[in-house]
């Protein structure tokens, strides 16, 4: 392929052009440091220049409140499936967890370890396809947060607007963190690994309400301590410093477009020409409940799984790559993430139906 193609990953996934260019131009000499960024001190000037510059267009493009801190960490989010209720319980025993797909249910299993989980609510009894109502959930008054999965990246469901039921709430929004506006203040705490929506992997951000610092589980490792990280500036140990410069870009590149508000005008308009593609024909279908159907996600079947073989070979042969569901559902999925250009979905769904005419 001669040509950068229309890449669909669920993630690690596509990148802004304007950044990778950016990158390259930087890679043997970062701004006349004589080296790149990557082999440089991370307590270096240039490297805590950098890392400030990043937190500060983060806080900008989000309108963070103040009382926020912001933690730059490596281990995924996978990762922060055990540190959460480490740092969250503060002595309390229970925590609360929303089941809305593959990975609430792993964040439900590893919290398992640490305490005593209730599943307030789940959508497991009709294959996760929707959000459950918020009159089923049952929340412990006394649980010591409250677990949401933001979008359900596999699956393809999504939170549209975000519960208020008492409990601090810690939301996995790893695979739409800066798709659209987020009211901050409305979590105790938000984490997302970058390789999804903002960044190559290696880096997770977390971003946690002050008040709930500082109460740490004793056992808890340092590198995943919110607390003693943030005392670290992050740099607890050797902080994942390429990773960070590139999401450093991605926040400047947010802002160029136009900050959030651009990001969730651009994502909607291409997710709605995927599913009115979808929906218009009886050749594909999607069985996510309307209302909660992600914008960043979007699984879709054909009526003739037999010929998702063929579907796929006739994309790739366009240049549209990584449409393959995942394992656990079969059929397609296309990830629309921010750097996922509207072109791209145009050419998708130009091949859908001209696949749909050729082989329905
Ligand atoms: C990808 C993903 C994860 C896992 O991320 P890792 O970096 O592999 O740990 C967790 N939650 C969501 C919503 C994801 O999309």
């Amino acid at each position: 392929m001669k040509e950068r193609a229309f890449n669909f990953s669920p993630g690690p996934a596509a990148l802004p052009v304007e950044v990778l260019a950016k990158a390259r131009d930087e890679l043997l000499n970062y701004r006349g440091a004589g080296m790149s960024v990557m082999e440089m001190s991370h307590r270096s000037r240039e490297f805590m220049d950098m890392a400030e510059a990043a937190e500060a267009d983060l806080r900008t493009l989000l309108n963070m409140p103040e009382e926020y801190q912001v933690l730059f960490l490596q281990g995924g989010a996978t990762t922060q499936f055990s540190a959460v209720p480490l740092n969250l319980l503060g002595g309390k025993t229970k925590a609360d967890y929303v089941h809305t797909g593959h990975w609430s249910a792993k964040a439900i299993k590893e919290a398992r370890s640490f305490c005593d989980v209730n599943v307030a609510a789940s959508g497991e009894a009709s294959g996760c396809n929707h959000i459950p109502p918020r009159s089923e959930w049952r929340v412990r008054e006394d649980a010591a947060y409250l677990h949401i999965c933001g979008n359900e990246t596999i699956g393809g469901v999504q939170f549209h607007d975000y519960p208020d039921l008492g409990a601090p709430l810690a939301a996995d929004l790893s695979s739409d963190f800066l798709s659209r506006p987020l009211e901050v203040g409305r979590f105790g705490l938000i984490y997302a690994g970058a390789q999804k929506n903002f960044g190559p992997a290696g880096l997770t951000l977390v971003i946690v309400r002050e008040d709930l610092l500082g109460r740490a589980a004793p056992t808890t490792p340092t590198p995943i301590n919110y607390e003693a990280q943030l005392r670290a500036d992050s740099m607890s140990n050797t902080p994942p410093t390429f990773a960070w410069y590139m999401a450093g870009l991605v926040f400047k590149w947010l802002l160029r477009q136009g900050g959030l508000e651009a990001m969730a005008a651009h994502n909607e308009a291409k997710a709605t020409m995927l599913y009115n593609a979808v929906d218009g024909s009886n050749f594909y279908h999607s069985s996510v409940a309307v209302t909660d159907r992600s914008l960043m996600n979007v699984p879709f079947t054909l009526s003739d799984p037999s010929l998702d073989g063929a579907f796929l070979e006739g994309a790739k042969a366009r240049g549209l790559l990584n449409l393959k569901g995942h394992r656990s559902v079969g059929g397609m999925r296309a990830s629309l993430y921010n750097a996922v250009p509207q072109e791209a979905v145009t050419a998708l769904v130009t091949y859908m139906a001209e696949f749909e005419r050729e082989r329905a």
